[in-house]
This record gives C-alpha cells, sequence and structure tokens, in this order.
C-alpha cells in the first residue's frame, strides 16, 4: 500500500481523500495557496506546504512547485482530485519522470480522453455509438462551415480540449454560425490555451447518463451503475442522482457493457467515467469520458456500498480488484445537491465572503462532503462550490423527501448560497415525476 501522498488539490474533494487516507493508514501531505492558509484541507493533513500566491495559475496550477513539494516531503504519489490538474496530461507524464504514481490512468490515456474530437475518433471506429458529428481536424472556416452544412441544424461547437462546461455553443440556425464559432474558438482558447474546436448534432432535450467506472492494474475492469446527471445550468451540473429512474434493466445493462467496451480500448486504469447522452427514444451516445474521480462519485457510493477513492488508492498501490461485476449490486437511491456560494438573484454569481453561522443537517442517511467550518473565510478565487449535500433513502421518495428535510434544516450565514434553489428543484412537480432533461433547468426554473 501506498504509504505517503501529496493532495494536489483544494477544498472538499481534498477533505474527501485526506480522509481516506487516514483510514487507511497512509500519511498525507496537502499543498495550499496563499488565500488557503486556514482552509480545512491545509489543517487537517498530516503535512501541509505552501505552493505559491492565490491565483491558480500560481499555485494549484503549479507543476514544478506541486513536484518540488512531493519530493521534498517523500511523497510515492499524487492524487490530482477533479479540475486543476487531474486532467493534465503533460503533469501526469512528469510525475512518471520523476517516478511519482500519479493516482489515475495512464498519461497517454489522459492525452487521448481529453481531446475529445480524437476520442470520438476512436471510439467510433470501435464501434462505440458517438453522437453524429465530424471528427478530425478543421483547418479552416470555409471546412468548418462544409461541414456545419452537412451536419446540419441543430448543432453544438465544442472545444476539443474542453471541460466544466466550457467553450460550448448551440447553433440553431446556420447564419448565426459564423458568429458562434468565432467565440467559441474565443473562449476556447481563453480557457484551456487550445483554440480547437470540433462540430456534432446537438441532440435535441436530451439526458446526461454517465457510468462509472473502476479498473485495476491487471485487466479487470467493472461498473458501479449509472448517475443521472440532466440537471444542469449552463451546462454544468447542479443536482445529482444515483440511479437513473429513466433506465430499465435491459438499458442499463446494455449502456454498462459499452461503457466497460470504452475502458477497455484504451487500457483503461483506475477511475473513471464515461458520459453519454440519451434522447427520448432511448438512443445513447458516448459523449466523453472523464478520466478522475467525478464530483458526483458520492451518490454511486452510497447505493453501492463501494468507498471510490479508497479504490482509487488500492487500485494505485497495484492491488487487485476484490470486487466482480455480478458483486456490484445497486440498492435504493440517492442525490447529491451541490451547494455554492452564488447569487441566486443575480444570475448564479459567485458569492465569496465569511461564513459567520453554521448549522450542517444531519440524521441516517445523511453526507455532507464539504470544507466549510463557522468563521471560514471563501476566498474569491476559486470555484463555488463548497459542499455537497447526500442523502440516501430506500427509493427516490425518500431521498427526495430527506434532501428537503435537510436543505430546510441548513443554516448557514454571511454568504449567499443556492440552497433555496435546490429546495424549489426538489418541490417541482416534473422532477418528482422524474420529467426532465438537460434543458430543464435553464428553461423551466432559471427563466421562469
Ligand atoms: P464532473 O464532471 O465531475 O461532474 P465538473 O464538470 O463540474 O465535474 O468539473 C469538476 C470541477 O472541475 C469543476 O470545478 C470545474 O469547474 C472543473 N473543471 C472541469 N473540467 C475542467 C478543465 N478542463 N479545466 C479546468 N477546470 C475544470
Ligand atoms: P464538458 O467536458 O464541459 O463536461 P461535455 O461534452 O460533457 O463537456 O458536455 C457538457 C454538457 O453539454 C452535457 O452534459 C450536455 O448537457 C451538453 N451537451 C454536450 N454535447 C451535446 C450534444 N451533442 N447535444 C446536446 N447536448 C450536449
Ligand atoms: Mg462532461
Amino acid at each position: 500500500m501506498l504509504k505517503k501522498i501529496l493532495i494536489a488539490n483544494r477544498g472538499e474533494i481534498a477533505v474527501r481523500i485526506i480522509r481516506a487516507c487516514r483510514e487507511l493508514g497512509i500519511e498525507t501531505v496537502s499543498i495550499y495557496s496563499e488565500a488557503d492558509k486556514e482552509a480545512l484541507h491545509t489543517q487537517i493533513a498530516d503535512y501541509s506546504v505552501c505552493v505559491g500566491p492565490a491565483q491558480s495559475k500560481d499555485s494549484y496550477l503549479n507543476i514544478i512547485n506541486i513536484l518540488s513539494a512531493c519530493v521534498l516531503t517523500g511523497c510515492d504519489a499524487i492524487h490530482p482530485g477533479f479540475g486543476f490538474l487531474s486532467e493534465n496530461a503533460k503533469f501526469a507524464k512528469m510525475c512518471e519522470e520523476c517516478n511519482i504514481k500519479f493516482i489515475g490512468p495512464d498519461y497517454k490515456t489522459i492525452e487521448l480522453m481529453g481531446d475529445k474530437s480524437k476520442a470520438r475518433e476512436v471510439m467510433k471506429k470501435a464501434n462505440i455509438p458517438v453522437v453524429p458529428g465530424y471528427e478530425g481536424d478543421i483547418e479552416s472556416y470555409e471546412k468548418a462551415y462544409e461541414i456545419a452544412c452537412e451536419i446540419g441544424t441543430p448543432l453544438m461547437i465544442k472545444a476539443s480540449s474542453g471541460g466544466g462546461g466550457k467553450g460550448i455553443r448551440i447553433v440553431k440556425d446556420l447564419k448565426d454560425f459564423k458568429l458562434n464559432y468565432e467565440t467559441a474558438k474565443k473562449e476556447a482558447k481563453a480557457c484551456f490555451g487550445d483554440d480547437r474546436v470540433y462540430i456534432e448534432k446537438y441532440i435535441e432535450n436530451p439526458r446526461h447518463i454517465e457510468f462509472q467506472i473502476i479498473a485495476d492494474e491487471h485487466k479487470n475492469i467493472i461498473h458501479l451503475g449509472e448517475r443521472e446527471c440532466s440537471l444542469q445550468i449552463n451546462n454544468q451540473k447542479v443536482l445529482e442522482e444515483a440511479p437513473s429512474i429513466f433506465l430499465d434493466e435491459k438499458l442499463r445493462k446494455k449502456m454498462g457493457d459499452i461503457a466497460i467496451k470504452v475502458a477497455k480500448v484504451v487500457d483503461y486504469k483506475n477511475v473513471g467515467t464515461i458520459e453519454f447522452l440519451v434522447d427520448k427514444n432511448k438512443n445513447f451516445y458516448f459523449m466523453e469520458m472523464n478520466t478522475r474521480i467525478q464530483v458526483e462519485h458520492p451518490v454511486t457510493e452510497m447505493v453501492t456500498g463501494i468507498d471510490i477513492v479508497k479504490e482509487q488508492l488500492k487500485i494505485a498501490s497495484n492491488m487487485k480488484l476484490n470486487l466482480k461485476q455480478e458483486d456490484i449490486k445497486i440498492n435504493g437511491h440517492s442525490i447529491e445537491c451541490r451547494i455554492n456560494a452564488q447569487d441566486i438573484e443575480n444570475n448564479f454569481t459567485p458569492s465569496p465572503g465569511t461564513i459567520t453561522e453554521l448549522s450542517i443537517p444531519s440524521g441516517f442517511g445523511v453526507r455532507f462532503d464539504s470544507s466549510i467550518y463557522s468563521g471560514y473565510e471563501i476566498p474569491p478565487y476559486y470555484d463555488s462550490m463548497i459542499g455537497k449535500l447526500i442523502t440516501y433513502g430506500e427509493n427516490r421518495e425518500e431521498a427526495i423527501n430527506k434532501m428537503k428535510r435537510c436543505l430546510f434544516e441548513f443554516a448557514i450565514g454571511g454568504i449567499k448560497t443556492n440552497i433555496d434553489f435546490q429546495y424549489e428543484i426538489l418541490e417541482n412537480e416534473d422532477f418528482i415525476n422524474g420529467d426532465f432533461n438537460t434543458s430543464f433547468l435553464n428553461e423551466k426554473m432559471v427563466r421562469k
């Protein structure tokens, strides 16, 4: 088993990983920025090292300082969490060169899946259903327009190196293509330092349903069922659940088998997620693979009883999976509400500040993964997600009622949050009936 690891992240996921390590007897080193001296992850690790100023590019994305901290503190491995360097193939490669185990797949797999149009191409060749579209390089605007005419509207322009819902544009009418193409390229350049984009058919009113994969380094690959992630605002997830009420056993088996096939095609190692779009006729398409732990992994943990972060650590320690596909049973239902420091009235803009009062709900089947405490000052430099509230129930109705009870009890002072908005979702008839798709929040709840 690994002895000492560095966690190259912050916030709730860093805390989540430190907790798993402590339970497994693995020593931990946190890194922190100058803005995060008082952060929970800085305080609860065995050791903490400051890696630079507040801005992410100077600290949490500062590869040289992070690798130096890792070597100087004598760590065997780095856990990248999600966001930041988690899908940075160059970073994973440098870890390997420094003889540090990167807790995730090989850098070549990250590189391939990180290039979303390349990943599409590979999957299409392997007979995996992908969203109809164009793979290959688009050299010029003229070429792009030609492809757009061929695919037809509605279509989507997406950043090849994209993530976090950024660099995505929908085109409903070809006359708007030029403007959208140019803005997508600009946003892609600004967010990912890579202005390449690709074009695919826009699937109307789809569901986003994803499968959790676990693969060891001995060619054993299983999946832990699906997560329903259709509740999004501007392509970013807000509330997730497992299982999805849209799937029946037959479709679940079919999609699960394909998810495993995707992982096999790239000789996948460690945990990852295959994201699919499912249309109203239940046709499903591979959208992308996330080669890291996912924000919403807890809902899968709740319904399978498997600690996914511990599995990551065991796999990185070269241990064999001691689970088989037939051992995986989905029990009950789980829901996660992302708790964001946001001003709902003001277009969901981030609302950092000091938490003056805090009362966290608890009770049977309730979990709160977070990094906040009373008196904590949320810095303005990072993502606005400050915690994830997760409930478990025997069935969906119980999980929903429990979540409503928890959101009702949740008291947080000094900052604005999306707690009331989450409550509204849970009260919505269409949500309760399971009648929603990826446009639901934007159309029915944000611009109502
Ligand atoms: P998930 O796919 O795990 O549900 P998200 O897509 O919401 O998660 O991304 C998780 C976190 O990582 C978010 O804070 C998001 O802003 C950030 N993120 C995702 N992809 C990237 C990326 N390519 N570059 C930078 N940050 C990213
Ligand atoms: P990211 O890497 O930013 O997560 P994704 O490719 O996963 O990007 O897309 C993010 C979201 O955008 C999806 O969850 C889905 O809601 C929407 N989306 C992406 N591609 C399509 C498409 N072809 N048709 C309809 N919606 C899409
Ligand atoms: Mg995605």
